[in-house]
């Protein structure tokens, strides 16, 4: 709420599909390659050719209309939606107007506190992705890139159900992390491959929507939440300026932090839809929807809700896993390898094996496997070995094929619990800190911990620091 009006938001998703091939020719369905090459006469448009439909497109589809709670319209249609720009070279865009693959579901969405907000899905379609316009320096005007046009899209469309940028954050990260479970989308925005419109209207509560305005070009989920906020307050300045809000599209420009007007909104009638006659009905086969639905995996929210509940993990990590497909599979491995302590493992996971996946390096790249860590973990929670000497072990094993109890040998990282080694190490630093034992008798408790960390010290860390103390009470008569 910002000076008593409500935010309402509503998005619409563009995720490309990772299908090997395009919707409707069998061009390769690649990111990256030389411009212009992965193009045939259907997806350059040329006249005469005939598309036909990709049916892994419809089977993608579908499974994220199942994930989305959607109805699945079995018998649909597919139409042309009429426009010129050059990147677009049939000068119309195959897709789905009244009659979409899936309609009418929910995400669930799950906020930072843990609450449960639910976000209405309208519809899921299926079309086609138009060229790239290419501009440059080195060049007069511009140049296009065809080898986009034809690749699959799906369009989810919100309801306006989100009330503010926050809420619109986790509902994105929601569905990119289902298309990413799913496996229909690579998801990665800075290839374009999920893009996404943002509706904003303003309104005081118990009142009628304000009139909303369409924001384009919003590159990122943090771009999203700048310019929702960017776009509230633009149009909230206005109506407390005894102004009206236009309906219009505008573009979002990050680096500027603002958004500028493109252009009034279109209206449906303005493309003039109409039925595709160059290809057939879409029919399902109900066998196939069941199908598709058995095949799904376990979805990202359930396995955040069930780390929480059975391993104990804090809402916030079990996210942070989940997030990425590989860090979850790989905890989940350790699971089944029997790790002891599903925390530590966690810390594990969200520390040092992210630091070296947020480097680039895949898990699959080195020779940890979920044996090694889970074996690592056991070590450190009976107490055998210290965490920090459990890095130096993990350092070792990330690169190498190695057996952690020869490692653990070799360096001399054993935990030294034994009683009289310990005593041992107790008599040599009090007798060397006789000013700090005095503080404690005189009632300076913190002198405690800084006698068993010269302990620590003198057995270099492999002192095991619990048992440590408690001989230190003992002979100081704590
Ligand atoms: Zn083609």
């Amino acid at each position: 709420m910002i000076k008593g009006y409500e935010v309402v938001v509503g998005l619409e998703i563009h995720a490309e599909l990772n299908t090997k091939t395009k919707i409707y020719c069998s061009c390769r369905n690649s990111f990256g390659l030389e411009v212009n090459t992965q193009v045939c006469p259907i997806c350059l448009g040329m006249p005469g050719t005939l598309p036909t439909l990709n049916e892994k497109v419809v089977e993608y589809a579908i499974k994220m209309g199942h994930a989305l709670n959607c109805s699945i319209n079995r018998i649909c249609k597919q139409d042309r939606k009429n426009y010129f720009y050059p990147d677009l070279p049939k000068s119309y865009q195959i897709s789905q107007a009244d009659i979409p693959l899936c309609h009418d579901g929910y995400l669930d969405v799950i906020m930072d506190g843990g609450e449960i907000k639910r976000i209405g899905v309208e519809r899921i379609h299926i079309e086609e992705d138009a060229g790239k316009l290419l501009h440059s320096d080195k060049f007069d005007g511009s140049l296009v890139d065809f080898n986009r046009c034809g690749v699959p899209l799906i369009e989810i469309v919100s309801r306006p159900d989100m009330r503010s940028s926050a809420e619109a954050k986790a509902y994105l990260e929601t569905v990119r992390s289902i298309l990413k479970y799913i496996d229909i989308s690579d998801c990665k925005m800075q290839e374009g491959s999920i893009r996404c419109d943002v509706n904003v209207s303003v309104h005081k509560p118990g009142e009628p929507f304000g009139t909303r305005c369409e924001m384009k070009n919003v590159n990122s989920f943090s771009a999203a939440v700048r310019g929702i906020d960017y776009e509230a307050n633009r149009q909230i300045e206005i109506l407390e300026a005894g102004g009206e809000v236009v309906q219009e599209t505008r573009r979002w420009d990050d680096q500027k932090g603002m958004s500028v007007s493109m252009r009034s909104k279109e209206d449906a009638q303005d493309y003039r839809y109409f039925p595709e006659p160059d290809l057939l009905t879409i029919v399902v086969p109900e066998e196939k929807v069941r199908e598709l639905k058995e095949t799904l995996p376990e979805l990202p929210n359930a396995k955040i809700m069930r780390y929480v509940r059975d391993f104990g993990l804090s809402h916030s990590d079990a996210a942070m896993i989940v997030d990425v497909v590989e860090k979850s599979a790989f905890f989940e491995s350790c699971i089944a390898a029997g790790c002891k302590s599903p925390k530590l493992l966690s810390n594990w996971v969200l520390g040092e094996i992210s630091k070296f996946m947020n480097e680039g390096t895949a898990i699959s790249d080195t020779k940890l496997t979920p044996e090694k860590l889970s074996e690592l973990i056991g070590l450190i929670a009976d107490g055998k070995i210290s965490t920090a000497a459990a890095k130096t072990v993990f350092d070792i094993i990330v690169r190498e094929n190695r057996d952690i109890a020869s490692i653990i040998e070799e360096k001399g990282l054993a935990q030294v619990s034994d009683q009289t080694a310990l005593e041992a190490i107790a008599d040599s630093v009090l007798a060397e800190n006789e000013k700090s034992v005095s503080d404690y008798k005189a009632g300076k408790t913190n002198a405690l911990g800084y006698l068993v960390g010269q302990c620590m010290k003198a057995s270099k860390g492999k002192a095991n620091p619990g048992a440590m103390k408690e001989i230190i009470l003992k002979k100081i008569g704590g």
